[in-house]
């Protein structure tokens, strides 16, 4: 794997993990990805290697049974995971980004106990369930409803898309608990387990890329919780769900750069073996300009994504929830360079393979379609720079 513009300021021990997740992708991972892509369908098998290395509970500490890595060595490691399959790195960072962060700062003592131990461990696996059919981009007005019920809920309503959805055992469920019209304010976390009477899951979604990973519509047909499943108080879900945003963000942008690097990596070696003219393709500037091209965007994406990290780390080991805005708008800007980068990479280097860059039988088309949702979810680009001109535009009127 040819890593583009490696930073000096990462550890032995970061590139020691880095190196072992690399090294479990190229031999577990890579060789399988295109029959996983056809099949439409990851293993079972897959989760469980992931898990025997400890890397379903990245995130989660060593008193509740995970590695407790800090979110750098995280990220490289969901990168490398990316550069085998997008899919298979997409179903781990929601089961260990957002779903892990949002327990892990608001769970009570008794949520953390009953469900951090076994997603690290891997027998359970997270989804998180939040945007809904008329609720995408503005999340806020979802429609499911969560209404008191003796001790505990009644959940009813539909979620779209929700990765792992099919085959999840916790699903992190975002449902209204104030007034149709109390907006974010109205908004409640509920951690639900996925086989609870009353959850329909509909058929798989077929999708454009990252097809191994399961995308499912939810139907929530009043489905009753205890009162353990509240996580936050009533009405803090949207805080809840922000909490995972910096995190969730920067994650996405790892898996994208997987993407890229392993696009970029392929177009290299097609470069230099096909040859047209009597020579080889990367003999001629207009494949070298591609080339430059990707290495740039891959070498500053990752410069940012790495250094935000760091930014994160230093602002708040323990927590998520005192991240500022500005840390927000810079998570922003990773995902969008680093999904970009992705898209671009993908794309060229379809070009470079020219008609076989176009079949199912060379790897780079599937790249292009998997990069592509790198740039909808977890906010989409668009949204994404709107968070970054809002923050930009408020710091510059002082507030
Ligand atoms: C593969 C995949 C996996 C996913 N996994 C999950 C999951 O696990 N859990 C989950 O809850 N959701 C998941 N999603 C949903 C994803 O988060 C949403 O698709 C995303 O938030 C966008 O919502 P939308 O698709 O409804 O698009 P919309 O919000 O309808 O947006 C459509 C277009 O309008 C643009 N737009 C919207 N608002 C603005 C604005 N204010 N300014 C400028 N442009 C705007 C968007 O950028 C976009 O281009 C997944 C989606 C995909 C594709």
């Amino acid at each position: 794997m040819t890593m583009t513009a490696d930073l000096p300021v990462l550890t032995a021990e970061q590139l020691e993990i880095r190196a072992m997740a690399r090294e479990f992708a190229a031999g577990e991972i890579r060789p399988h990805a295109e029959a996983w892509d056809a099949a439409r369908q990851l293993p079972d098998e897959i989760f469980r290697k992931v898990a025997e290395l400890g890397f379903m509970g990245m995130r989660v500490p060593e008193e509740h049974g995970g590695l407790g890595l800090d979110l750098t060595t995280t990220l490289l490691t969901l990168e490398a995971l990316a550069w085998g399959d997008a899919s298979v790195a997409l179903s781990v960072l929601i089961h260990g980004g957002p779903v892990s962060t949002c327990v892990l700062e608001w769970g009570t003592d008794a949520q953390k106990g009953a469900w951090l131990p076994s997603m690290a461990s891997g027998e359970t696996l997270g989804a998180f369930a939040l945007t809904e059919p008329e609720a995408g981009s503005d999340a806020t007005s979802l429609r499911a409803i969560a209404t008191p019920d003796g001790e505990g809920w009644t959940i009813r309503g539909t979620k779209s898309w929700v990765t792992n959805g099919s085959r999840a055992d916790l699903l992190l469920v975002f449902a209204r608990t104030g007034a149709p019209d109390s907006g974010a304010a109205g908004l409640s976390a509920f951690l639900v387990p996925g086989d609870a009477p009353g959850i329909e899951v509909g058929e798989r979604e077929r999708t454009l890329g990252m097809a191994a990973s399961e995308s499912a519509t939810l139907q929530f047909q009043d489905v009753r919780v205890g009162a353990e499943a509240l996580l936050g108080s009533e009405g803090e879900g949207w805080s809840v769900a922000r909490s995972a945003l910096v995190i969730g963000r920067l994650m996405v942008a790892a898996q994208a750069l997987g993407i890229a690097e392993a696009a970029y990596e392929h177009a290299l070696r097609y470069g230099g073996e096909r040859e047209q003219f009597g020579r080889p393709l990367s003999g001629f500037g207009a494949v070298q300009e591609k080339l430059a091209g990707m290495a740039i965007r891959i070498a500053g994406a990752r410069a940012l994504l790495l250094q935000t990290a760091a930014r994160a780390e230093g602002e708040d080991p323990g927590s998520a929830l005192a991240f500022p805005s500005s840390l927000h708008s810079a998570a922003a800007m990773a995902k969008v360079a680093a999904s970009e980068a992705a898209m671009w990479t993908s794309d060229e280097a379809v070009q470079i393979f020219g008609g076989y860059g176009y079949m199912r039988d060379y790897p780079v088309e599937r790249l292009m379609r998997d990069a592509k949702g790198t740039e909808i979810y977890e906010g989409t680009n668009e949204v994404l720079r709107w968070i970054v001109a809002r923050d930009a535009i408020r710091e510059h009127a002082g507030d």
